[in-house]
């Protein structure tokens, strides 16, 4: 196929390097970064143009929108805008139809697998559109990721991401806050770790990614919070659950208490840059009334 690639950042060029050893013919674009061994157009309309199906990776939706402004116009009938940027569900709907408008297919197919996963091809991808062009994408998935689930129509992949990510900050905050509780009431944190890993507390951010170092598989609390899945980026999905959660008059009244923890920790606690498992050493410093 012929791919044209929008927003070559840390997750993007990874995936553009994948489909372009697969043997897809990519032409990438980034307003920033130029990297080599990707052939780059000059502008965003450059690299869509003659592409069947045009990937942008992006840092938001108002940045999305305004790229699918520049490039519907001027792809071609039947092609397809597959979105893999995480971004607020109206955005998504919106970027639907302006692709019908443009006949064009679309797909909003935001990831999980972070920078690993865009590097090894193992992304998880949660896809929302029509099912033809979920079909026509799907051999692009398979290069990129491991898994791709079709949602249903267009912004359930970002209601599905922004689902699961508000699950994981508070699974997060949860276990973090317990391994302290723990810590003080004298519990050993292997033994904390070997119960509830097999006990009814468990969860992926327990036995997966355990924020306790040298409790549990490798994590980044292993090294010294280095992300992993950065707690700025947290914040940002856990800023889309709660805006989403409005929009629906949804009652999310623990995805607002774990927005409200992360916020603090990346505005004011140091927070940024560090991995969203560093709750652990922000709670080890606090008491129940600091
Ligand atoms: P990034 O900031 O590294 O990359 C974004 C790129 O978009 C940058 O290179 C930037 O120059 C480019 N860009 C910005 N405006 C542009 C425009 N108008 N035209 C063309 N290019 C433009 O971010 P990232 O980590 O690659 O994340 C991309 C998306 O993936 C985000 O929506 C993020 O939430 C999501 N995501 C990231 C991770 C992760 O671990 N990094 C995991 C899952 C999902």
């Amino acid at each position: 196929m012929k791919i044209g690639f929008i927003g070559l950042g840390n997750m993007g060029l990874p995936m553009a390097v994948n489909l372009q050893a697969a043997g897809h013919d990519v032409i990438g674009f980034d307003t920033i970064a130029k990297p080599d061994g990707i052939n780059l157009a000059s502008d965003a309309a450059g690299a869509a143009k003659d592409a069947d199906v045009v990937i942008t990776m992006l840092p938001n939706g108002k940045i999305l929108q305004a790229v699918a402004a520049q490039i519907h116009p001027v792809m071609k009938a039947n092609a397809v805008h597959l979105d893999c940027s995480t971004v607020d569900v109206e955005s998504a709907r919106i970027i639907a139809q302006s692709a019908e408008n443009a006949n064009l297919m679309s797909v909003d197919a935001p990831v999980s697998g972070g920078i690993g996963g865009a590097t090894n091809g193992t992304l998880t991808f949660m896809a929302g559109g029509e099912e033809t062009a979920f079909a026509a994408v799907k051999p692009l998935f398979d290069i990129m990721g491991q898994k791709a689930v079709h949602c249903g129509p267009a912004g359930n992949g970002q209601a599905a991401k922004i689902c699961n990510n508000m699950i994981l900050g508070v699974t997060m905050i949860a276990t973090c806050e317990a391994f302290v509780l723990a810590d003080k009431l004298g519990l050993d944190r292997q033994a904390m770790f070997d119960v509830v890993s097999t006990s009814s507390g468990y969860s992926w951010s327990m036995n997966a990614y355990c924020p306790a170092p040298g409790i549990g598989p490798q994590s980044p609390a292993d090294n010294d919070y280095t992300p992993g899945f950065a707690a700025e980026l947290m914040l940002k999905d856990l800023n889309l659950s709660q805006v989403a959660a409005q929009a629906v008059n949804a009652d999310t009244p623990m995805g607002a208490a774990a927005t409200a923890l992360y916020t603090q920790f990346v505005d004011n606690e140091d927070g940024m840059g560090k991995d969203f498992s560093a709750m652990l050493p922000r709670f080890e410093k606090r008491n129940r009334d600091s």
